[in-house]
């Protein structure tokens, strides 16, 4: 049986590979991995694996995961959909989110951030293809958002995140990765300042590795596959 462990041994030489064969350095590429609907001893054994980064998607699920851990040195990223009624959970809980994709959202973030903790730091998620999982700003408007978020007092923007639809074509993938490091290349040349491209999952991170990405967010490949459906 594999074990937790393995699996982030095993994902993290498939970020190295990826990085050689893309000419990257090693290390340029962070992992986050994807704890959504495992229980706290799943991100435990990680943590003791030496991973920090955790990606969630539900909430709820993820403020009751944080309340069992208390006191885990975790850094903890919403990945998942931000209903204007759950930002202040947000805002409080998390180190990082993925998934802002309007104003009214940013704004309720930076105002419900606790003065004690640093700033959220903020990718926007930009609906690169259009596929039928609507979430995220459409690229048009993703410079305009970038502006605003990088108004705001208790947020740092960070990047750009994107889901594109499953394409088990690594040429299909690479395309729709591509056009996310365009738009984000587009971006800071413009002016706006960001470091983190957030894409890549368990079945197309090399493709997106190979596009730029700076962060990928891994669960099947660490935790195994779930039982719920990744959509919330
Ligand atoms: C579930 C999820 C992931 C991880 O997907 P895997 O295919 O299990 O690696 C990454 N990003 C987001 C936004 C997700 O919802």
């Amino acid at each position: 049986m594999t074990t937790i462990r393995d699996n982030l041994q095993s994902v993290s030489t498939r970020i190295d590979v990826a990085c050689a064969a893309a000419g990257r350095a090693p290390g340029s590429v962070r992992l986050l991995a994807v704890s959504k609907t495992f229980g706290p001893d799943a991100v435990r054994e990680a943590h003791a694996a030496g991973q920090r980064a955790f990606g969630e998607n539900y909430i709820q699920e993820a403020v009751e995961k944080m309340a069992a851990l208390d006191g885990l040195d975790a850094e903890w990223h919403c990945i998942g959909p931000v209903q204007s009624n759950k930002t202040r959970l947000v805002a409080t809980h998390f180190d990082w989110v993925h998934s802002v994709d309007r104003v009214k959202v940013a704004q309720r973030l930076s105002e419900q951030r606790p003065n004690g903790l640093p700033p959220l730091q903020v990718c926007l998620q930009v609906n690169m293809d259009a596929g039928p999982n609507k979430a995220g700003v459409e690229p048009a408007q993703a410079a305009d958002l970038a502006r605003a978020v990088a108004l705001l007092p208790r947020l740092k923007l960070r990047g750009l995140m994107s889901i594109p639809e499953p394409a088990s074509d690594p040429a299909a993938q690479l395309a729709v990765h591509r056009q996310t490091r365009a738009l984000f290349d587009a971006l800071r040349a413009a002016g706006l300042e960001m470091d983190t491209l957030s894409m890549g999952m368990t079945a197309d991170l090399e493709a997106a590795i190979h596009a730029g990405s700076t962060m990928v967010r891994v669960g099947t490949a660490i935790f195994g596959s779930r039982a719920r459906p990744a959509a919330s």
